[in-house]
């Protein structure tokens, strides 16, 4: 790779525990042609984690990357990818993912790293101190049993305000594969909280008082960046607001735009009106509440603001102010979060007095958040809620722990939606306390493992939203019909890719999209309507790929795939187009390395493909389609047997299902019956070690003699 001069920090700290050895390396030339993040971490497995290593053993290696776009001016850059051999992939562990947002990225990059390799294991708790070039291992025992918040406190008090602080608390500790790392109060990667715990290491201090340089012409970049601004939408990049608006031509009701002009952050001090043009760059933050899109109305007046991650304005994190709960539960009357993680606490009841956007509701988030934020619990995108909803409903959860353990817990609480409950039910998860905590901690894979409950009772039952190796849907079916299945089966957990989401959902009508999809991939038939799906066709498969490769780019390049990509636009002027090359340009001038579109789609299609051949050889098969890109059953029945393709179900149909399989592997140019990259795939895109690597363990097609291989060295 050309040198680059801009973007990158320049160097990738590596930081052995286990001798205490401290080095770097230089960041383009070993890891340049990855960008970063996810690419950066999947490379660092591949070259130095031996196939069959265990989440929890040393040699199991953490990879803490930002990207090159991360710390610059670019919106929503703010993300840093935390890849290793993830404990929660059932029944095996194998290579994940988890991301977090939150300043951890930038001021990794201003203190000069692009990442950190965190190796080895220490011999007692300890904390990593990163100040610029002083890096130093440092004793955390009077950390070690606390929780994110109090260890975040104590090192930013040592450290000074301006660091960032990212800490496991007691789930990692205690090497719950359902444990978080989070810095920023509410930023977290989910799963890789435990392989921290199994390190000693309590928490990453980081400070810097460098910059990103960029590489290009200054101006070009503030205007790059004010386009960008302008093309913008709400959360998600919902593109039209979800009122109707004399500002506006489109509205649609399902949008995360929510800041209507009249609305107002009730418990800002003084309160603030929402007024003015919808379209006021310097009004962006005003538009996304997720609280009043998760909670409805009663949310505005609690609201305080939107808070977030380095540049976005956006702030989709908001800070809401309850002071019941301070009265009721002795607990702080703040909280933020988004999504998943501020329905913690709701997410655990099936119903709950005043409904599910009531007050209790939103003291059951602030309950749940309190808890699981500090204490390091990971929700797996709800299906720890959901998998405790099942078993005890389904009455299994009674056969499978002692009496007077299940007596032990205040079922009364749970079924009665008082928030109380929270109290007994997140720590003693967190905690591995009894039968319960220790199984529901392990994740869903735990449950068929421990209690010999048959996976399938999970896949047939459309309300578990189980996916499949321990994790749920993410964005599939109910979404983006056959594109949302395929990109559900390529990963090793909830495949959180938004690129595919974003656009079907953004708010435009059908028509608007179409001629959109026609001008990015090739055809209108690229898209549908959300629950009125057609058969496959090979549009869908060139915007699978396109979607996974985006999310894989944005994972490395530091930038929040939960609002890219932005091909879709407010700008009635536009068409409400956006821009499909929006990251080459940024990359460009950052880097000063002239990239365009397709050059920098090929390193995403590099790292997605890395991200397979991983999979394969830690698999030890070859036969991805069989073994592992699968979809439940429940994918493939609708409660009222509404036939598939018809308007109103989500309903996929089997032979539909393997055709839509077919034109992506073909799309990728993978083998079709394997589902699994050639020799030439590999050699494309700049993979030939990794390709030559598969091929001598006969991982590769053509050189399995069969559907599968074996993996030399593999512990199984
Ligand atoms: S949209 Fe939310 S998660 Fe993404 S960068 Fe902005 S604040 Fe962070």
């Amino acid at each position: 790779m050309a040198a680059a001069t801009g973007g990158f920090a320049g160097k990738v700290l590596r930081v052995d525990l286990s001798t205490g050895k401290i080095s770097t390396q230089d960041t383009v030339e070993k890891y340049g042609d990855m960008l970063g993040g996810t690419g950066m971490g999947y490379r660092v497995l591949w070259d130095e984690v031996p196939a069959g290593t265990g989440p929890f053993d040393p040699a199991n290696k953490l990879v803490f990357a930002t990207g090159v776009l991360a710390g610059t001016g670019v919106p929503c850059n703010g993300r840093t990818a935390v890849t290793t051999i993830f404990p929660t992939v059932w029944p095996k562990a194998l290579v994940g993912s988890g991301h977090m947002g939150g300043q951890f990225a930038a001021k990794l990059k201003y203190a000069g790293y692009d990442g950190i390799i965190i190796e080895g294991r220490a011999d007692r708790p300890v904390w990593l101190f990163i100040r610029n070039s002083r890096v130093e291992i440092r004793d955390a025992s009077r950390l070690w049993g606390s929780g994110i918040r109090r260890a975040t406190l104590e090192i930013s008090q040592e450290m000074g305000a301006d660091c960032a602080v990212a800490a496991i608390g007691q789930a990692g500790e205690k090497l719950a594969p359902m444990a978080i790392v989070a810095n920023s109060v509410s930023h977290s990667a989910g799963g890789v909280g435990g392989v921290m715990g199994s390190k000693n290491l309590k928490a990453i201090g980081v400070q810097g008082s460098g910059a990103v340089h960029i590489a290009g012409d200054k101006s070009e970049w503030e205007k790059l960046v004010k386009f960008h601004l302008s093309i913008l939408g709400a959360n998600n990049q919902h593109v039209v607001p979800s009122f109707p608006t004399p500002q506006s031509e489109y509205y649609n009701p399902g949008s995360r735009w929510v800041g209507e002009p009249g609305k107002r952050w009730g418990a800002a001090e003084p309160p603030i009106e929402i007024t003015g043009n919808i379209y006021d760059l310097n009004r962006i933050a005003f538009r996304t509440n997720s609280a009043a899109f998760f909670l409805g109305d009663n949310a505005w007046k609690h609201t305080v603001r939107g808070n977030g991650c380095t540049a976005c304005p956006i702030r989709c994190h908001t800070i809401v102010k309850v002071p019941s709960v301070a009265a009721k539960y002795g607990i702080k009357e703040m909280g933020q979060n988004t999504c998943t993680g501020l329905l913690f606490g709701r997410s655990f009841f099936k119903k709950l007095p005043g409904g599910l956007k009531g007050q209790t509701a939103l003291e059951a988030c602030m309950v749940g958040m309190h808890l699981a934020d500090d204490l390091g619990l990971w929700c797996n995108y709800g299906q720890l809620q959901r998998d405790l909803m099942k078993l005890y409903h389904d009455g299994l959860l009674k056969t499978k722990i002692g009496s007077d353990e299940y007596a032990s817990i205040p079922w009364d609480k749970y079924e009665a939606g008082d928030p109380d409950f929270l109290f007994d039910i997140i720590p003693r998860i967190a905690e591995r306390k009894g039968e319960l905590g220790h199984v529901l901690s392990l994740g869903t894979g735990g449950i068929f493992s421990k209690w010999g409950v048959p996976e399938e009772s999970w896949t047939k039952d459309h309300a578990s939203l189980y996916w499949k190796m321990g994790h749920p849907k993410h964005h599939a079916n109910e979404d983006d019909g056959q594109c949302g299945v395929i990109i559900n089966t390529q990963y090793n957990r909830d495949s959180q890719c938004h690129s595919h989401c974003n656009f079907v959902r953004n708010g435009l009508p059908l028509a608007v999209q179409k001629k959109l999809a026609e001008d990015i991939w090739g055809s209108a038939d690229a898209v549908d309507a959300a629950g009125n799906y057609t058969p496959m066709n090979a549009a869908k498969a060139r915007r699978a790929r396109w979607s996974l490769v985006r999310k894989e780019l944005h994972d490395s390049l530091g930038l929040c795939n939960w609002m890219g990509p932005w091909v879709a636009s407010p700008l009635k002027e536009r068409g409400y187009s956006g821009d499909d090359s929006l990251e080459s340009k940024f990359y460009s001038l950052a880097t000063g390395r002239k990239t365009d579109r397709a050059e920098l789609d090929l390193i995403g299609e590099r790292i997605f493909t890395l991200h397979r051949a991983l999979t394969i050889r830690d698999m030890g098969r070859a036969d991805m389609r069989a073994a592992h890109d699968l979809v439940p059953e429940w994918v493939y029945h609708d409660k009222g047997d509404t036939p598939p393709f018809t308007k109103g179900t989500i309903r996929m149909e089997q032979a539909d299902i393997a055709r839509a399989m077919d034109l992506f592997y073909e799309v990728m140019g993978w083998d079709k019956a394997l589902g699994a990259p050639t020799m030439e795939s590999y050699a494309r895109l700049g993979l030939a070690d990794v390709g030559k690597g598969l091929q001598a363990a006969k991982l590769t097609p053509g050189s399995t003699g069969g559907s599968t291989g074996g993996t030399p060295g593999s512990k199984g």
